[in-house]
């Protein structure tokens, strides 16, 4: 039986992974993004983006990384309440 690879960076997989490795699993934030409306995701990323000084693209970056903190921690009220009402919507708070 031929052992399984990762569809996006073809490393072997264990047995139980199907599909992609765990570095290429999307984070909890990037379903979460994916999930939302174009306008909700953009407020999110627009209000990082200014907090930081930084671009809307680097700010995705930034939320999405493997070793960043929870969304929520990002976020200042009121976007942050918003954004964990969204989170509670779609229950991936
Ligand atoms: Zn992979």
């Amino acid at each position: 039986m031929d052992i399984e690879q990762c569809s996006s960076c073809f490393a072997d997989l264990e047995p139980a992974q199907i599909g992609l490795c765990d570095e290429c699993q999307p984070t909890a934030t990037e379903r979460f993004l994916s999930v939302i409306s174009v306008q909700a995701r953009a407020s999110i990323l627009d209000a990082v983006a200014a907090h930081y000084g930084i671009t809307a693209d680097a700010a995705l970056a930034e939320v999405t990384a493997k070793d960043a903190e929870h969304l929520l921690d990002y976020l200042r009220e009121p976007l942050r309440s918003d954004t964990l009402a969204l989170m509670q919507r779609y229950r991936m708070q």
